[in-house]
């Protein structure tokens, strides 16, 4: 492949022609930032947050699952800080008053931009004379909050405003109370979602990376303040086997520890996760530690008490925080990307997704070898059924010839094709064709 962007464009037309992401309202025109998951990109979607959670919920016995509404009251973002500071820097087109985020336009431009505040940004903007990509001059950089607001309830005032979510976060900070007075979790413990976020980035872009509505899975861990440094060091480790259990090549994955002019400030140390996408080498994912930030701003302004008292003793404190907040989209991205791969079968190019077998949206594909002989498609039939009773998703596909049938099951990362034919109504034998090597076997169906 000549090019990562090659890479990229060639994951996008995968994606939609094979059914698993088209651009949101596409009918209509499209809306900027928006996706939807087909049937494989749903069912792609569904493994990676199901294993998400067997591993970070249901198998780990200091783990609590919680599913809060997204809407919620506007205190929450004032006590949180998004309403002052969810913010990006904006700059637009003097002449067609398009918008652009400043940092990327000026990454895009080749300059340095980490670490820099508004100011400095406005500075570079105007000391070496940068241009919109259109040629045109650029306006101020100002602030551009990111929340997308709304009112509940029949009456718009300011008293009816809400925000949808930008984070799953503070669904969890605002149920820690619930949690620990239903459940009496000893410390540490940790809590966590998964859900929509929406944020109203200024230029979505990049596929599904960064869109306006996407999806998190997040984990508030909560500590002793004193012992924070031994769990950061715990879910730096599950971040790791995360990122193998999802099929990520070790060496595509990078810590970086983000320096304190670039973190949070309530993050007394963050490690973005970054990961070598088609596009480059980009955040997949965080880990911050929050200290007491969030449910200090809870007491301060819902008038709670959130302290934590520790069992058997007079020790009472409100608990310090270690946040995992992994993306949904950026794994499942980073899932594709690396499962892509080209190599040529019988002289012809071939495309396949590697995918890891429990990840694969189709474990299994079945198929008459002639779909025109009844004997053929009922022996098939009772194949597929046997399958589709053990693993649930088994796609029967009899369209176009065998090579056909192989190379669209290829291109959406079906570990095996079965395929039925005269020998089987004989022995009871079926072919089994292996993805990733292309090599068929003939194997028993009562050993499938
Ligand atoms: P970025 O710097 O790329 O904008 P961020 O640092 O603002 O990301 P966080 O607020 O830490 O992101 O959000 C946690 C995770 O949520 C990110 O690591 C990413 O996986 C995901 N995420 C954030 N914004 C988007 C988006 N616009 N589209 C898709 N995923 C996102």
């Amino acid at each position: 492949m000549a090019s990562k962007n090659e890479k990229m464009e060639a994951i996008v037309s995968l994606a939609k022609r094979r059914g698993f992401i088209y651009q949101g309202s596409e009918i209509y025109g499209g809306l900027s930032g928006t996706w939807d998951f087909g049937p494989l990109g749903t069912a792609l979607k569904r493994n990676i947050m199901d294993l998400w959670w067997k591993m970070f919920v249901e198998d780990r016995e200091d783990m609590y699952g919680v599913d809060a509404a997204i809407l919620m009251n506007q205190k929450v973002w004032q006590a949180s800080g998004h309403v002052d500071t969810f913010a990006d820097p904006l700059v637009e087109d003097l002449v067609t008053n398009q918008r652009y985020r400043v940092d990327h336009l000026l990454k895009d431009a080749g300059f340095k931009v980490d670490g820099l505040s508004f100011d400095d940004l406005n500075k570079m903007i105007i000391e070496n004379k940068v241009k919109s990509p259109n040629g045109n001059s650029l306006s101020e950089v100002r602030t551009f909050n990111m929340m997308f607001k709304t009112n509940v309830g029949p009456v718009s005032d300011e008293s009816s405003i809400s925000y949808l979510r930008p984070e799953t976060a503070q669904g969890i900070f605002t149920n820690f109370k619930n949690v620990v007075d239903c459940f009496y979790p000893d410390l540490p413990f940790g809590i966590g979602q998964q859900g929509k976020a929406f944020r109203n980035e200024i230029s979505p872009r990049d596929f599904i990376f960064r869109s306006r509505e996407f999806e998190q899975m997040e984990v508030e861990y909560f500590v002793h303040p004193e012992k924070w440094e031994e769990s950061f060091e715990m879910w730096r480790k599950l971040v790791w086997d995360w990122c193998e259990a999802i099929g990520l090549p070790k060496e595509s994955v990078h810590e970086l520890e983000v320096p304190a002019e670039d973190r949070a400030h309530y993050s007394k140390r963050t490690i973005d996760f970054e990961f070598d996408f088609p596009i480059g080498r980009e955040e997949l994912l965080g880990l911050a530690y929050r200290t007491d930030f969030d449910l200090g701003n809870i007491q301060r302004v819902a008038g709670k008490n959130m302290d934590y008292s520790v069992k058997g003793t007079n020790e009472k404190f409100i608990p310090h925080v270690i946040e995992p907040s992994f993306g949904v989209e950026r794994a499942l991205m980073a899932v594709m990307s690396s499962a892509y791969r080209e190599d040529e079968v019988n002289g012809e190019k071939r495309i396949y997704l590697k995918f890891p077998e429990h990840l694969a949206p189709i474990k299994f594909a079945v198929s008459p070898l002639l779909k025109n002989k009844p004997e053929l498609v009922a022996k098939a039939r009772e194949v597929f059924t046997i399958l589709k009773k053990k693993h649930g998703a088994v796609m029967w596909d009899d369209n176009g010839n065998i090579g056909k049938r192989y190379r669209r099951q290829d291109e959406i990362g079906t570990p095996y094709c079965v395929v039925i034919d005269f020998d089987t109504l004989e022995d009871n034998t079926v072919t089994i064709r292996d993805r990733d090597t292309t090599e068929q076997k003939r194997v028993p169906i009562a050993e499938l």
